[in-house]
């Protein structure tokens, strides 16, 4: 079993990763010193493979378990479904030390994380990812939302789980476009901070493509002590996290302009990954090498480089609408060299719609 601990001010936690830790999952509760009423929730894809043995499980140890699934995909992201989970926390009589459990993809993690964070003022909150995008990226640092209409992710907080629970064998029944979509992110932690890991992608992406189970979990592995490494520098997003956004602030924009529907955000962050090494080479800050192997990467691992259903002018006009925009300032994550990114926003409009027409 692998170990990876995040040390935060105020409570620290582990993230295990192996294939088949679910299994034990009684004992990882027993830990917990929560009380043995636990809310497990999922989706009906998840539950369906996983839920219903999870429950059994627990209720083996002695705890009493139930299982409530949501449609599966973004649209339960909601307060209403928020609030049919309240509601069965409440019939179910959940008390301040019973423990929430998400089990499945970032959606889940999100809303039943909103949910742990706002029942009775917060209960412990436990993670399942069964995602790869949720293993390396949802389920690590503690960001937990719902949707609004007018926004993803409007309505939320930081609210960190007591133990992220990774399961490799999950990823064995993961749909291959949603493999795809967690390898844009785990590229991202290689260009943002770990040479030597992109090198590893690069060499193994025969094994990684797949699904070899050794593989898959020194690249989950590696992902999350990454992103707890940037998390425990700054766990509220007032600095260095920003970081963790190299090829969102393209990504978002392409995800907005296409309405949601035509590229899933792994795929959206592939592009504004290139977008942004392309700004950075037209700057001057790395070469057109670095750019080329970013690109090989991407499309070796089936994600897409171009947009070529958006406009230069209404991307360029969506980059302003990102939340993350203060004081009508983008906060670009550019690229050095990879594994060395740097934080800019002064980049010459001119530059930005040079990038945006070449990935359109
Ligand atoms: P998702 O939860 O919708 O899962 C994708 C699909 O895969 C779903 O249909 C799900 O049923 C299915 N699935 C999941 N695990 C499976 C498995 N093991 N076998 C078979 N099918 C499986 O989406 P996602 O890509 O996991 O997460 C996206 C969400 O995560 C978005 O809402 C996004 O905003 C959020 N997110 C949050 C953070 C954060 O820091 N909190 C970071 C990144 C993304
Ligand atoms: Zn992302």
């Amino acid at each position: 079993m692998v170990n990876v601990k995040v040390n935060l001010e105020k409570r620290s936690y582990n993230i295990h990763i192996d294939v088949s830790t679910s299994n034990l999952i009684g004992n990882f509760m027993q830990t917990m010193k929560v009380n043995k009423k636990i809310l497990v929730i999922s989706d009906t894809a998840v539950g369906n493979l996983y839920g219903i043995q999870m429950v059994e499980l627990l209720i083996k140890d002695g705890f009493i378990a139930e299982l409530y699934c949501v449609p599966p995909g973004e649209h339960s992201k909601n307060l209403d479904v928020a609030m049919e989970l309240y509601t069965k926390a409440i019939t179910l009589e959940l008390d301040r030390n019973c423990a929430i459990v998400a089990l499945g993809g970032g959606v889940i993690g999100d809303l039943s994380g909103f949910v742990a964070a706002t029942y009775l003022r917060g209960v412990p909150f436990i993670q399942i990812p069964t995602s790869l995008l949720a293993q390396v990226d949802s389920s690590v640092g503690g960001k937990v939302a719902v949707n609004h209409p007018m926004g993803k992710n409007l309505i939320g907080a930081f609210y960190q789980p007591r133990m992220v629970l990774i399961d490799i064998n999950f990823l064995s029944t993961l749909p291959n476009r949603e493999l795809y979509t967690g390898l844009a992110e785990v590229i991202k932690y290689g260009m943002i901070a770990d040479k030597k890991f992109f090198t590893y992608l690069c060499d193994h992406s025969r094994q990684i493509l797949d699904k070899r189970p050794d593989v898959l979990t020194e690249i989950v592995r590696r992902s999350c002590e990454i992103k707890a490494w940037v998390v425990e520098q700054d766990e509220c997003e007032s600095s260095i996290r920003a970081i963790l956004n190299f090829g969102h602030t393209i990504g978002h924009a392409i995800e907005a302009d296409t309405n949601f529907s035509v590229y899933n955000h792994g795929e959206a962050v592939a592009i504004g990954m290139y977008g942004a090494a392309l700004i950075s080479n037209h700057l001057g800050m790395c070469s057109k090498a670095t750019v080329d192997v970013l690109k090989h990467i991407l499309l070796q691992f089936n994600l897409p480089v171009y947009a070529p259903e958006c406009g230069i002018e209404d991307l360029f006009k969506l980059l302003y609408r990102d939340k993350k925009v203060l004081d009508n300032k983008i906060t670009w994550v550019l690229l050095n060299d990879i594994g060395e990114v740097n934080l800019c926003n002064q980049v010459p409009e001119n530059i930005v719609k040079l990038a945006l027409a070449e990935i359109t």
